[in-house]
């Protein structure tokens, strides 16, 4: 690609400029490419990463995202990151971090790096980073690839009423981006007048042109060439998601992004601004979101609406993480189901996870079926594993069950019934359960002993 550079303004000014705009600045790119050198890794070893917002709590659908890449990681004895990314301080909320990584380790999903345990690519959390990223853009600056843009809120709001009505698309891009070529000295009148600005890219895109990308889960994809002058930094000069995750994803060596299926199409602006930043893109991955029946309708599952969403969920009701995680094996891939079949014994992580095997479009999401799944799982634990499970879960959730469960002698003959051979009851599919199972066998002892 041929930029179009910056046409009114020579090299010298974008130095000045630079200067002008980040005196506070001292490092450059060459001292960070050298700070954070490429992994020490095996050939073909995967970097993958789990990205959330600070928002205390992992959904479902982020659980199998973070599951993914965790599997990829391991299997190709590669690396797998927790970074947190809080670019919208809106979404995050106190000890928002420690119960995202608690969430992430009742199922056993541990991140070899991470904001807790650190790692030699750090920080892990973005908020951490805003020299880096200022960094960059300052030497975006230099080369006439990025500006900065005092456009008010109201001339932007304008903008869009006037494309709306002109049913044209939305945003800041060709004849709409006004601040694009501001000349050196127009730059510092509005600076001298203290007006606001974010730094925009100044995207060398054409939407009459097409740009392909291999999604590794949706194959080959098309899409016209990104063409707006995205914002990269804020007002407060803080970074949006888009700059900050391609330069964390650079510098912190990630080869796959798996990540949500909603980002898809942001893939136009983020293979763009890998090459303008003079990156090598990694490879992409959009899981499909998990969708739920609901009358006759399929929507996607619910923060807000599906209790069931939430991984803190499962906790609550005491389904062990084993069977969530199988669950989600299951309707991620589609062998997944036979191979069980064929290695019954075989522990859920031997599986060999393939992203090309993912399902494109959403995956119904049927709780039935993973009770069921708990009901095998808790099967064939022993009469003994059975008592310390629900007997931990108890005394966390359910006090009446925890005193019940004192009588260890007892809760383990009623556990041992039918247990341990070659076709063991499966009766009970989470921790909430027992205390019925308990109440049941203590009714029949009763009734018998009058
Ligand atoms: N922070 C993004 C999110 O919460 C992650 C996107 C990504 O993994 O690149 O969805």
């Amino acid at each position: 690609i041929i930029y179009k550079g910056s046409v009114f303004m020579n090299k010298e000014e974008r130095l000045e400029l630079a200067e002008i705009l980040f005196p506070n600045i001292t490092k450059t790119r060459e001292y960070y490419e050298e700070m954070y050198p490429e992994r020490n890794l095996e050939e073909n070893a995967m970097v993958t990463r789990f990205g959330p917002s600070p928002t205390g709590f992992v959904h479902m659908g982020s659980l199998l995202v973070a599951f993914a890449n965790k599997m990829y990681s391991k299997e190709s004895n590669g690396t797998f990151f927790l970074r947190i990314e809080d670019t919208d301080q809106k979404r995050a909320v106190e000890n928002g971090v420690e119960g995202i990584y608690n969430d992430l380790k009742a199922f056993n999903i541990i991140p070899d790096e991470s904001p807790i345990v650190g790692g030699k690519y750090g920080p892990y959390i973005q908020s951490q980073r805003t020299e880096i990223y200022q960094t960059y853009v300052k030497d975006l600056i230099i080369k006439g690839l990025a500006y900065p843009c005092f456009m008010s809120e109201e001339e932007i709001a304008n903008i869009r009423e006037e494309q709306e009505l002109a049913k044209i698309k939305i945003g800041i891009y060709g004849m709409y981006a006004t601040d694009r070529d501001l000349s050196l000295e127009e730059i510092k009148e509005k600076l001298n007048n203290n007006c606001e600005y974010v730094i925009r890219l100044k995207s060398p895109g054409d939407s009459n042109k097409q740009v392909e990308i291999i999604d590794c889960i949706k194959g080959k994809l098309k899409f016209p060439e990104h063409d707006m002058d995205t914002v990269l930094l804020k007002k407060d000069g803080t970074p949006t998601y888009h700059l900050a995750h391609a330069i964390d994803d650079h510098l912190m060596h990630t080869t796959h992004v798996i990540r949500g299926d909603e980002w898809v199409s942001s893939l136009p602006l983020h293979i763009q601004l890998f090459e303008i930043l003079g990156f090598k893109a990694p490879k992409y991955a959009h899981i499909a979101p998990l969708t739920k029946k609901e009358n006759g309708n399929v929507r996607k599952l619910s923060k807000r609406k599906d209790p069931e969403a939430a991984v803190s969920y499962y906790k609550e009701e005491g389904v062990p993480a084993e069977a969530v995680k199988e669950y989600l094996l299951n309707i991620a891939n589609s062998s997944f189901e036979n191979w069980k079949k064929a290695n019954p014994d075989k522990k859920i992580e031997d599986f060999d996870f393939q992203l090309n095997k993912m399902s494109v479009s959403g995956a119904l999401f049927d709780m039935v079926k993973l009770l069921d799944i708990g009901k095998t799982v808790i099967s064939k634990m022993t009469a003994e594993e059975v008592y310390e499970k629900a007997y931990t879960w108890a005394k966390e959730y359910d006090s009446e069950l925890e005193e019940m469960l004192n009588d260890k002698e007892y809760s383990l003959k009623v556990f041992s019934i039918e247990r341990g051979n070659a076709k063991p009851r499966k009766d009970i599919s989470k921790w909430k359960e027992v205390k019925m199972q308990l109440f049941i066998c203590m009714m029949i002892k009763f009734r018998n002993l009058i």
